[in-house]
């Protein structure tokens, strides 16, 4: 199979922004919920950080930022605190923590709820998008949302030069009218990865943060009658922690 496979998992409040203690507070959380590997730990040793060079900055903490001026890609540091975040917002934050060689590192548990799938090497990145404005995350299978205008007739899509995400933008408010923009009232057409069934999704993938799951070529172990889901304890460990509740959307590239 050709496709690769990214899984998001979004705030019904589209314009949802954390703040630096729910940021630290977070990742706090996956380190606690074994969703991702201490660096101190036994089982940090088996995670293999050669298969990019962007990944070395990951090898001592676990995780990196990613900017597309290598000078400023830098370590996340272990543990992060909310100062460290406080001093790098609202710019744009593409966060990865890679995990490759999950199946050598047992006290990890899988981020879905299925088992692994099929390949030897069971990789994924688990990475948090922040972005000031909100990202226009478009592909083959989710559509542009069907409305990107204030209502006082303004278009809001914009394009950002630089910055991690290639997505194109939209602003949150109207720099017309300063009105707040809500994705969730508007919706994109999506189609399921893997049967091509239409939903209008609400908000579509259009949001200022996610976390997401990027598990490129190694998809979890799926039949016709599942779809990839974020394993359930992941999911609620997100939602009680930053106190809104959120919504799964796979796609590929
Ligand atoms: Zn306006």
């Amino acid at each position: 199979m050709g496709v690769e496979h990214i899984h998001y998992l979004l705030p019904k409040d589209h314009a949802f922004q954390p703040s630096p203690q729910q940021l630290e507070k977070l990742i706090a959380g996956l380190y606690n919920g074994s969703w991702l590997c201490r660096p101190d730990s036994a089982g940090f040793s088996q995670l293999d950080f050669s298969c990019s060079c962007d990944f070395e900055l990951a090898r001592k903490t676990g995780g990196f930022r990613r900017e597309p001026q290598t000078k400023d890609c830098e370590s996340i540091p272990y543990p992060a605190t909310s100062e460290w975040f406080a001093a790098r917002l609202p710019a744009d934050l593409l966060l990865i923590w890679p995990i490759y060689g999950f199946e050598k590192c047992r006290s990890l548990r899988y981020p879905f709820d299925q088992s692994v799938g099929e390949e030897t090497e069971i990789y994924f990145e688990i990475q948090l998008q922040i972005a000031e404005n909100y990202l226009h995350r478009v592909s083959e299978i989710i559509d542009p949302l069907s409305n990107v205008d204030c209502k006082c007739g303004a278009s809001l899509e914009f394009y950002a030069d630089g910055g991690p995400f290639f997505n194109g933008r939209i602003h949150k408010n109207c720099p017309e009218c300063g009105t707040l923009f809500d994705p969730g009232d508007v919706f994109a057409v999506c189609r399921d990865v893997w049967t091509g069934i239409e939903t209008e999704v609400a908000g579509g993938a259009t949001s200022c943060f996610a976390l997401a799951i990027d598990c490129g070529k190694a998809i979890p172990n799926i039949d016709s009658e599942t779809a990839i889901r974020i394993h359930p304890d992941l999911k609620k460990l997100v939602e009680e922690t930053l106190g809104v509740m959120f919504y799964e959307l796979g796609d590929i590239y």
